[in-house]
């Protein structure tokens, strides 16, 4: 299979590239995206042939179809790592909340977070192709809390592979940051910045343009890469689970097999929507899927009125961190996808320009046909969380929880939702203490026995571990010394 590019093809950059060279670099001609030539059709006949089978077997199969150029030894291994979730035989459980509304648990990995489903298998992926080319990388990552803990889990200890992890310092909870800074591993430098989340990801887009730092990194025969979620090597372990979740249903004799289902997807850069999208188009049978947001709606504005608005916006920071996102990358496949080249290219640049773009009336049907959307602020998602908790003894973190709002008010009830919900009670747990019992200001271990006492949960051992764990990564400088910081580090 080959990937073409979302803004059509300049002249320096090749028609099509591979899989791997898709990894690498993932930015294509005029900054846009790579994307697959052509999306495989699986059709019903696939899901009936995998009605039975194990994730990984289903998930192997399915990249099968994708003819993606790595080798079999080295997809066995990435999807080994399955394994280390909570329960190997299904890493992702589908829980019944109540009548037709269903959980897809997306956080039973190493870090508990969903951005496991997808890291744990491309580090292996990526690693294998630096070895494999004779290359070493260093990968930047700027996180606001989950991709760097999951990012430096996956990539710990692998050959060919740096990470440098910068986040902000007091701008994460204290789970996220020891995470992080228990990291104890060679090839892994975790950096704290005095700033806020932007301040650490400006830092990383700066160090990925510039060629000073390339320049000196090649010095030391180290090519740059960055493991955000634009890359298609992220995406393609993300459309596998919405295909799970869909035959887990129906194994549980929740669906018919044939049914159509709405995904319910709590969005920031639309990594998950684009992996539930996908899946629909290769044949899962999908009614619509519900684009969920905080405060942070320029989603939900999107689909509701075709216009992409950022002018006069400011991220503000919301009990759901992982989605207090305006540019959500992922966006721009789905206009490829729906729209083509030429007018994605358009639209694109349009909003790079101007922060805005405005879609025609026949595109935003277009668009409405496959998406609705809606999004919760923090005190309707503490009171979803307290209602679910009280009356349907089912308790979830602030992303999951805006999905609520959405499924209320975009769903029809006679048809059965899936919420995806991307994170462990445990990676939130102040504000979900805050929304059980009212506590305020709570430190996470402090949170984490509450909630535990009131909702009857054991904290897991791996979260529980990392209040005693040793410290190993104590850098925290200002944002001035990040490059020389990382620089001493290779
Ligand atoms: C990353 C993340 C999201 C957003 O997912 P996208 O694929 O970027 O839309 C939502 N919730 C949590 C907990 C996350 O970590």
């Amino acid at each position: 299979m080959k990937f073409i590019q979302t803004r059509g093809i300049d002249p320096t950059k090749p028609t099509s590239v591979t899989f791997s060279e898709a990894i690498l670099s993932p930015i294509a001609s005029y900054g846009g995206l790579y994307v697959p030539e052509k999306l495989p059709n699986l059709g019903i006949d696939f899901l009936n042939k995998h009605l039975n089978s194990s994730y990984k077997v289903l998930a192997k199969d399915m990249l099968e179809h994708f003819e993606i150029d790595i080798e079999p030894s080295v997809i066995d291994e990435a999807l080994a790592l399955y394994d280390k979730f909570d329960d190997p035989a299904n890493p992702v459980p589908v829980v019944k909340v109540k009548e037709n509304l269903y959980v897809s648990e997306l956080y039973h990995g190493p870090t508990r977070a969903f951005k496991d489903m997808a890291l744990q298998p491309f580090g292996v992926v990526l690693s294998s192709i630096a070895q494999k080319r004779g290359e070493h990388y260093l990968i930047l990552a700027a996180t606001s809390g989950d991709t760097g803990p999951a990012a430096l889990e996956t990539f710990k200890n692998r050959a060919n592979v740096q990470v440098a992890c910068m986040y902000p310092d007091g701008g994460t909870s204290d789970v996220q940051r020891l995470q992080m800074v228990t990291e104890d591993a060679p090839n892994l430098k975790v950096i704290g910045i005095n700033g806020v989340f932007d301040d650490a990801q400006s830092a990383l887009k700066r160090l990925l343009a510039s060629n000073e730092f390339k320049a000196a990194l090649k010095e030391k025969n180290i090519l740059l890469s960055a493991a955000n979620s634009v890359n298609f090597g992220r995406i393609i372990f993300q459309i596998i689970y919405h295909i799970h979740s869909y035959l887990e249903l129906v194994r549980q004799g929740a669906l018919a097999m044939g049914e159509k289902v709405y995904l319910n997807v709590p969005s920031g850069n639309f990594g998950n929507a684009l992996g539930g999208y996908y899946a629909w188009k290769m044949g899962v049978p999908v009614e619509k899927i519900i684009i969920s947001s905080n405060e942070n709606n320029v989603l939900t504005r999107l689909i509701k009125t075709g216009k992409y608005d950022l002018r006069g916006c400011d991220v503000v920071n919301t009990t759901s961190p992982a989605m207090d996102i305006l540019k959500s990358s992922n966006v721009e496949r789905v206009l490829y996808d729906l729209f083509g080249e030429v007018r994605t290219k358009e639209l694109m640049e349009s909003l790079e320009a101007h922060n805005f773009y405005e879609l025609s009336a026949d595109e935003l049907s277009r668009l409405r046909e496959c998406f609705d959307a809606d999004f919760a602020n923090g005190d309707e998602g503490k009171q979803y969380i307290k209602d679910t908790f009280e009356q349907d003894s089912y308790l979830m973190d602030p992303h999951t929880a805006t999905c609520f709002k959405a499924y209320y008010t975009c769903s029809n009830p006679q048809i059965k939702s899936i919420v995806y919900s991307t994170a462990e009670w445990t990676k939130f747990s102040p504000v979900i203490a805050n929304a059980l019992t009212g506590e305020v200001d709570a430190e996470d271990i402090v949170a984490l026995e509450s909630i535990s006492k009131t909702a009857k949960l054991e904290i897991p051992a791996m979260v529980k571990g990392l209040f005693t764990k040793p410290i190993a990564q104590s850098t925290v400088i200002e944002k001035t010394e990040i490059e020389k910081e990382i620089l001493s580090f290779l």
